[in-house]
């Protein structure tokens, strides 16, 4: 019994865990900008990257994708030992959410660049499925945001989750969820995606986390998608 109970506390934790990747994921797609101070290059322009070019992320180090989370983590352990409550239940949170975005890159690459171990936690779903995150980069690319597992993504989808609080958000404040360039209809791509788009692969590769903002890229024509 014993063991069952940390078993279904840890299969809580991995849920949590998801559940608060894709509330930052759908906050980022559907409420950041650019433009906004320090997030906007950090961690909204990478996103709209990834809705335009989704397998340019796997061409980043486990670094450059996951260093902003692993400061989010570590500030949750240190928080957490500081208030004296360092379980393994924050342990196994935190591992989990700092890796979220290497578990979401899995998703975008192949079963042969994955590995026999990551394909099998794929195939019984407790990773998220390339087949399953298929679904969030379906125009209009605002379902499916937990980038984790299988397993929570159709219940929110069920009960209209993001919908419902997209609703509740525009009713309280008047905001409502931002264009996306990457989808039919609400371009055109902004001209920094475009220059991605036109850097040769060899080039991507020694990119980095460094994207060029505008006035680096002037006398680029601009985008025709
Ligand atoms: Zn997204
Ligand atoms: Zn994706």
């Amino acid at each position: 019994m014993h063991n069952l109970q940390i078993l279904l506390q840890a299969f809580g934790v991995i849920l949590l865990a998801d559940f608060l990747a894709g509330v930052f994921h759908w906050l980022e797609d559907a409420y950041g900008t650019e433009g906004t101070p320090v997030f906007g290059a950090l961690m909204i322009r990478p996103n709209i990257i990834h809705h335009h070019y989704p397998r340019h992320f796997t061409k980043l180090s486990w670094w450059q994708s996951s260093w902003d989370l692993l400061l989010i983590g570590m500030l949750i352990i240190g928080g957490a030992a500081w208030a004296g409550g360092l379980t393994w239940h924050v342990w196994l949170f935190t591992v989990i959410a700092v890796n979220a975005n290497q578990v979401h890159k899995w998703s975008h690459q192949t079963r042969a660049e994955n590995g026999l171990l990551v394909s099998f936690f794929q195939d019984i779903h407790l990773l998220q499925s390339p087949r399953q995150h298929a679904l969030h980069h379906t125009d209009p690319k605002n379902t499916y945001y937990c980038p984790v597992t299988n397993l929570l993504n159709p219940f929110l989808e069920f009960i209209g989750f993001w919908s419902n609080m997209e609703a509740a958000i525009e009713a309280l404040t008047g905001a409502t969820h931002r264009a996306d360039s990457s989808n039919r209809g609400e371009g055109p791509a902004p001209l920094w995606v475009t220059a991605i788009k036109r850097t040769p692969a060899a080039k991507v590769d020694n990119l980095g986390p460094k994207i060029p903002c505008e006035s680096e890229l002037e006398g680029l024509p601009p985008s025709r998608s």
